[in-house]
């Protein structure tokens, strides 16, 4: 029922309106004054405002005012009954928000045509109004959960999606399945066809998947080139692999490309809801893990996560993110932990251990960002960086007299797959000047063992150069004693892991001696890492251990400290 406010004073009048307002079915509220009114108007908040207050009085004026004043109450119709005919004074109503004058005296025909025409008009504002913020909040949504070139969902509400899956999973005790795709050739396209070909190929690309996939699943663009599709409840993983099927056949079929036609290949990774993680944004990085390894294979290929698969966490993201400025910015140092010979009761050299100084986080240790710079390749001129600084560096010690018999410098796997790593490394003694047998190579013993033919052949590159060679934590990997025999090596450097309490260790003490016995059998000296008690180092030193490297004697400092320990 509509509300009219009648604001007039008591009499006949008012009496006249009100039951003829009531008879047209209108909810009447009634005052005679403004004051109350502006009450009555806040409280009750009516459709239609009928108002008598005298023209020529303040008091209509004070409550157009302020009504006008009132974001909310503006858009209330008001109708003016007056018995002054005024033009001026209705004009200046009418510019305070007054919609309407009526003038005493009128029918009751033109109060109610009056009434419903400003109602009318308040309605198809009020709907107009409404669609238009239905359609901007639709959009707003739209576009805030679905991919504007694809419009299949987006991450936001694949994520809303894979809840509710999971959720309802849960209560059936039945598993979800999350499947990452990336359309493997997009590039080319792009490259070749432009941006646009590309566009039109991911396009269909959705549609055929849309289309081919059960109503149930949920498919969502991720990032340019990748999907990901959730499939909730399936039955067994041989459903899956049947659906990975279908997609692959559905997306094998030749694109219609402007004058090309053009074949696509993809990849999909899975993991599955709730085997491999509870947790959503785990579960996308592993569908991903999985994906990456599907890559690897030939085209067409799908693999279910597995616990051994690598999987990036966020934090791992963010130091990547970081890592790939951090020779640029000059984050990087070099520190050096010195090496001390127990024959001759004196530091003899260092190993070069580079250092991270985050502006932001500060200390990132290389046990962090080493792995993934291996990964992402970045170990390569990261490593390069390290090998110029170190042999620039010793170079100047020696030039200044200090009497610094070599400098070791870890290699990581990666460098070593480096075909040009002999000639990079003979380059750089050049360009710094250092002879090269102040420069020693750390190589770990599972790197040399990945692959072990060609690692040999590289040794034997860089053993040429003049440079010494050490294999670093001998013992953790699958070396056998017999291989010491065919690398061109120079030193041994045993692990931590045998030297730790190695006096309380008869086990270990067995080892070491053997081991160090074989070393020098075959002319190679012998490094002990790790050494942080008095008592370690004079085991290893009863042993006949010729250098070692720990705390005890000193932890790894920068190159002035260093320079003053020698
Ligand atoms: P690593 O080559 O075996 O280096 C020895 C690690 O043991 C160093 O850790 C060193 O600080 C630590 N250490 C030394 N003495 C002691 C001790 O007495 N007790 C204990 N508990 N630890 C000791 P850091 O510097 O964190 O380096 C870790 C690993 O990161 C290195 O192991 C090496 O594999 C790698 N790394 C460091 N710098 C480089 C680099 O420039 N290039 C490459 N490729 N790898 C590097
Ligand atoms: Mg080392
Ligand atoms: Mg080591």
């Amino acid at each position: 029922m509509r509300k009219i406010l009648i604001i007039e004073s008591q009499g006949e009048l008012r009496a006249a309106h009100m039951a003829l307002l009531s008879h047209e079915g209108y909810e009447i509220i009634v005052t005679d004054g403004s004051t109350a009114a502006l009450e009555l108007i806040r409280k009750q908040y009516p459709d239609l405002i009928l108002c008598a207050l005298e023209l020529s009085g303040g008091d209509n004026f004070e409550l157009l005012q302020y009504l006008q004043h009132q974001p909310d109450l503006l858009s209330i119709p008001i109708v003016l009954l007056t018995t002054i005919r005024n033009e001026l004074r209705w004009r200046q109503s009418v510019s305070l928000g007054a919609d309407d004058c009526l003038i005493v005296p009128f029918s009751d025909r033109d109060l109610l045509d009056a009434i419903t025409i400003r109602l009318r008009k308040q309605d198809a504002l009020t709907t107009r109004y409404n669609t238009l913020m239905r359609h901007t909040a639709e959009r707003l949504n739209r576009l805030s959960r679905y991919d504007s070139l694809t419009e299949l969902p987006n991450y936001q509400l694949l994520k809303q999606r894979l809840e509710q899956a999971m959720r309802r999973a849960s209560k059936g005790k039945q598993q979800v399945a999350l499947l990452t795709l990336s359309l493997d050739r997009l590039r080319q396209v792009n490259n070749t066809l432009g941006y646009a070909a590309g566009d039109m190929l991911l396009t269909a690309a959705a549609q055929r998947l849309t289309g081919i996939l059960p109503r149930s699943t949920a498919v969502a663009r991720l990032t340019g080139n990748q999907f990901a599709i959730v499939v909730p409840a399936p039955k067994s993983r041989d459903t899956i692999i049947e659906m990975v099927s279908d997609i692959f056949t559905s997306l094998g079929h030749s694109f219609s490309l402007p004058g090309q036609q053009v074949f696509m290949t993809a990849s999909i990774g899975i993991a599955l809801f709730p085997e491999d993680s509870e947790d959503i944004s785990v579960l996308l990085r592993q569908a991903d893990a999985a994906l990456d390894w599907a890559k690897v294979q030939k085209s067409h290929s799908y693999r279910f996560y597995r616990p051994d698969l690598p999987v990036v966490s966020g934090d791992e993201l963010q130091i990547e993110t970081w890592l790939r400025y951090a020779l640029e910015r000059d984050e990087f140092e070099v520190w050096y932990q010195p090496k001390y010979s127990l024959s001759q009761g004196r530091i003899v050299g260092a190993e070069a251990l580079i250092r991270w100084q985050h502006p932001e986080t500060g200390y990132i240790s290389p046990g962090k960002f080493i792995p993934l710079s291996e990964e992402t390749g970045l170990i390569v001129p990261i490593g390069d960086w390290v090998l110029k600084t170190v042999c620039s560096q010793t170079a100047k010690w020696l030039h200044s007299g200090q009497p610094v018999v070599a400098i070791a410098v870890n290699l990581s796997s990666v460098q070593l797959n480096q075909a040009d790593l002999a000639q990079r490394i003979q380059t750089i003694l050049t360009d710094t000047h250092l002879p090269p047998e102040h420069l020693e190579l750390e190589v770990t013993e599972t790197a040399l063992m990945q692959d072990i033919e060609p690692a040999i052949a590289l040794l034997h590159d860089l053993k040429d150069l003049g440079v010494r060679i050490a294999i670093d934590d001998f013992g953790t990997g699958y070396a056998s004693l017999s291989y010491l025999q065919k690398l061109p090596i120079d030193i041994l450097k045993i692990d931590t892991s045998f030297v730790r309490n190695i006096h309380e260790n008869a086990t270990n003490q067995s080892i070491l001696r053997h081991v160090i016995a074989m070393a020098h059998e075959l002319d190679l000296k012998v490094i002990a890492e790790g050494i942080e008690t008095e008592i370690e180092m004079h085991t290893l030193k009863g042993f006949g251990c010729d250098l070692i490297q720990g705390y005890w004697v000193g932890t790894p400092m920068d190159a002035t400290e260093f320079a003053q320990r020698l």
